[in-house]
């Protein structure tokens, strides 16, 4: 068993989708970013590739690298899940937590676990996405962003 931890945060732009664990999320404002700015799943390749010893995804996939331009971080979650096959392991439990003010994510976080859990090859019960405000405090409070937290359990195949 091997423990890794992610997490990423990024601004919000007006007219941006909000594009959360591949789900698009109706919304006036979503993540700025060089990729589709999909948050919680920065930050769940970070603790995969973590618990994997294999770096992070700005090492992986710079967003200096034109290749990587609006490009959907499901699929590139895809490709981590690939390189660590490669190295002997598959994903145990999953656990996200998506910091935001708005938009309000409780409809959206059936489809969002379901969808990770397609794409990781494990069992929608291996997976957990949960969303919590900070109260109005600091920059999620005030809706200049969102951030997420992941924490995942690799075991061997
Ligand atoms: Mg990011």
């Amino acid at each position: 068993m091997r423990i890794g931890h992610g997490y990423d945060v990024h601004r919000y732009k007006e007219g941006r989708p909000c594009i959360l664990c591949g789900v698009t999320v109706p919304s006036p404002f979503g993540p700025d970013g060089h990729s589709d700015a999909d948050v919680p799943v920065h930050a769940l390749m970070d603790a995969i590739l973590g618990a994997a010893a294999l770096g992070d995804i700005g090492k992986l996939f710079p967003d200096t690298d034109e290749q990587y331009k609006g490009i959907s971080s499901i699929l590139l979650l895809s490709r981590v899940m690939e390189r660590i096959r490669e190295k002997g392991y598959t994903v145990s439990n999953a656990d996200i937590t998506i910091i935001a003010q708005k938009p309000k994510l409780a409809p959206y976080i059936p489809e969002m676990k379901a969808l990770l859990a397609e794409k990781m090859g494990v069992s929608p019960d291996d997976v957990n996405v949960k969303a919590t405000t900070e109260e109005g405090l600091g920059f999620t409070g005030a809706c200049l962003g969102m951030a997420a937290h992941a924490v995942v359990l690799l075991k061997s195949i």
